[in-house]
């Protein structure tokens, strides 16, 4: 069909009509326009190839019951059906949102370790949200996410193919994303198929290479269909698979893997060895839970800190002390800010959430407290406190103190701290 030209308008199902401002992009399945809708800006997807009847409703009911998470991009109106086309309008994304493909390639880089286990801790939560939803993704892929560097922000797009679990109108995903019951054609993508594809970009995020991708697929010519369900399919074998060696990354097409691999702590390596060994790829039940994802991004985020050289690394509560990733310091042992079921490593600008304070909350986003050094005396920290409640902290010599706004609770062994909502806490070695 043509294209539409700058001030073209296109009615909506719900009766108002948007006007076309300019085009912004082109993909494999429609274009993308910049376009106004009662004097606001939005993006407009227009499909320039036929889809079903089925596949409009599916968008129209989508669109009725709302985005499961602030982190996709959620069609919002669906325009009206005409001769065989339409198309859905959605919020505008920001410039400073780059392609998640832009990190695989090293052509946009995290601000921080912090931003990354964001970026991390937000893709899983999203999936999280829409399985809960009673939603399948069912396309996966590089091309879905688009994340601010600086702070690991994530927005999800490409939210078409998303329908209720068990329904899929036809897409089967990306190729090195999809599930192997998929690559065989043994079953179509659903919340389990989904699960898989959330590991392989996870590991993607993390390492920076493919999980599936080693010395096997670097010692065959071309990627035939044969090998791609070979490799992706049939026998699909984990790089860092400590069982099966046949496919270790190669130095020289996989340095990133192979450089990241050892620096992560092990709780979040044997994650992956899990999500990508045998029992994962061939029962999709058996996947890693999107709440255990986010469970464990919250523990790796708990578990980095800044180092006095100005970079981040991870504290290994596994070990008596860690040394910096980045400069070798060795950083001892500090001390834990035991709350729930979580231990916050206590280090100056370490940030402690919401969802660590009270028994019930899952706001991973909103800071309730940071550790600071005191200025004149940099080896005296404490965590200050940054909600509008009180903290009650007792003492080891039992003495109490009421600890509200912007005041701070100092960090020594043995202090136990009630928060509001009557959550307990110690600071513990
Ligand atoms: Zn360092």
């Amino acid at each position: 069909m043509k294209e539409f030209n700058k001030n073209d308008t296109v009615k909506l199902k719900i009766g108002n009509s948007l006007t076309i401002k300019e085009k912004l992009g082109e993909g494999g399945q429609g274009v993308v326009y910049r376009v106004e809708l009662q004097g606001k800006e939005y993006a407009l997807k227009w499909y320039t190839h036929e889809y079903s009847k089925k596949f409009y409703q599916n968008l129209d009911n989508n669109i009725k019951k709302g985005a499961p998470a602030k982190t996709f991009l959620w069609p919002l109106y669906i325009t009206e059906w005409k001769d065989n086309r339409f198309g859905y309008v959605m919020e505008l994304r920001p410039p400073e949102y780059k392609d998640f493909s832009h990190f695989l390639l090293a052509k946009q880089r995290f601000a921080s370790l912090s931003s990354m286990i964001n970026a991390a801790l937000q893709i899983s939560n999203a999936f999280r949200e829409l399985h809960r939803a009673g939603y399948s993704y069912q396309d996966l892929n590089d091309g879905n996410f688009f994340i601010n560097p600086q702070t690991g922000d994530v927005l999800i797009c490409d939210n078409d193919n998303v329908a209720p679990d068990g329904t899929n109108l036809g897409i089967a995903g990306k190729c090195r994303y999809m599930a192997p019951e998929v690559v065989l054609g043994k079953r179509k993508p659903n919340a389990d198929s989904d699960r898989f594809s959330l590991s392989v970009a996870l590991f993607m995020l993390l390492f920076g290479n493919h999980p599936l991708e080693g010395k096997l697929i670097a010692s065959v010519p071309c990627m035939t269909d044969k090998n791609e369900r070979r490799f992706y399919g049939s026998d699909p074998v984990f790089i860092f698979d400590p069982q099966d060696d046949r496919n270790r990354p190669v130095m020289g097409i996989h340095t990133n893997a192979i450089r990241r691999w050892p620096l992560f702590p092990i709780f979040v390596r044997e994650a992956f060895i899990h999500a990508f060994g045998k029992e994962c790829a061939h029962h999709p039940n058996k996947r890693n839970p999107e709440n255990e994802w986010q469970k464990l991004f919250i523990r790796l985020r708990d578990e980095t800190v800044m180092c006095s050289c100005g970079n981040e690394t991870f504290i290994d509560l596994s070990q008596s002390s860690s040394r910096c990733i980045n400069c070798g310091k060795d950083l001892g042992k500090p001390l834990l800010l035991h709350v729930k079921n979580n231990r916050v490593v206590l280090f100056p600008q370490q940030k402690i959430y919401a969802c660590h304070l009270r028994p019930d909350n899952q706001d991973f986003l909103t800071v309730a407290g940071e550790v600071i050094q005191n200025k004149k005396n940099p080896s005296l920290w404490g965590i200050r406190n940054l909600t509008s409640d009180v903290w009650l902290a007792t003492l080891p010599d039992g003495r109490q103190l009421s600890v509200k706004t912007n005041e701070v609770i100092p960090v020594f062994k043995d202090i136990e701290i009630i928060f509001s909502g009557g959550t307990k806490a110690k600071i513990e070695e």
